[in-house]
This record gives C-alpha cells, sequence and structure tokens, in this order.
C-alpha cells in the first residue's frame, strides 16, 4: 500500500526501532509509548483492520510473537496488555493492522 506508513516501514523506507521479524510479521517500538514497553506487532501483508483478516493463522501468530516477546524482556510474570484497536470507535488511528504489547507499569483495569 504506498500511502501505508507501516507498510513502508516494512519496506525499511521509513525508520523504526524493530524489535522483531519473521516470515510473516514485523514488531517495532510505539513512536508515542504509552508504557515502558510499547510495542507494535503487525503482519508484513497490508491488512487494514481486524474486520478485513481472513486468515486466523496470522491472529495468532501476531499473538504468539507479543507473547514470545513480553517473555524475552521478562515481563509476562508481572504482566502485560495486548490491545488490538479497530476503526473509528476502536480508536485505531493507522490502518494496517497491529497488535500492541504494553508493558513495564501496572495498567488500569478497564471500567
Ligand atoms: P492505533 O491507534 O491502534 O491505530 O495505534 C497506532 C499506533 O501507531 C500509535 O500508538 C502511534 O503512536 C503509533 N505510530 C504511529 N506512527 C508511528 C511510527 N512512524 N513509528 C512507530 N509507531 C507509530
Ligand atoms: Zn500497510
Amino acid at each position: 500500500m504506498a500511502d501505508c506508513i507501516f507498510c513502508k516501514i516494512i519496506e525499511r523506507a521509513l525508520p523504526a526501532k524493530i524489535v522483531h521479524e519473521d516470515e510473516d510479521i514485523l514488531a517495532f517500538n510505539d513512536i508515542n509509548p504509552q508504557a515502558p514497553v510499547h510495542v507494535l506487532f503487525l503482519p508484513k501483508r497490508h491488512v487494514a483492520t481486524i474486520d478485513d483478516l481472513d486468515d486466523p493463522v496470522l491472529l495468532a501468530k501476531l499473538v504468539f510473537a507479543a507473547r514470545d516477546h513480553a517473555r524475552k524482556l521478562g515481563v509476562a510474570e508481572a504482566g502485560y496488555r495486548l490491545i488490538m484497536n479497530c476503526n473509528p470507535d476502536g480508536g485505531q488511528t493507522v490502518y494496517h493492522l497491529h497488535l500492541h504489547l504494553l508493558a513495564g507499569r501496572a495498567l488500569r483495569a478497564l471500567g
């Protein structure tokens, strides 16, 4: 997608602090971190939202990559949050599917 900033990061046309890469997934630090650990995990192929995703295996790969990264950073036992925003009411601002990993501080319970 020519006008997608996350596709540009995947193509290395824009910079990012990349922390994980495999065949299907790229992960990099969020530019505006909301916690000491704030990493975005995204599929290398452009999918706009979770509502557009047709591949449950790809979703599982994103979740497991984030989980494994939390373990690698040593924050899994203390805890972390995985978030995926969808469309305007969900607070999505970048329309290339991504999973947020937040950790390193106590996050407020929802509601
Ligand atoms: P969302 O609101 O779920 O769509 O999340 C988009 C996230 O992307 C936000 O947390 C932004 O801070 C982050 N973001 C936007 N542009 C960049 C960028 N160039 N590099 C890293 N993170 C970014
Ligand atoms: Zn994209």
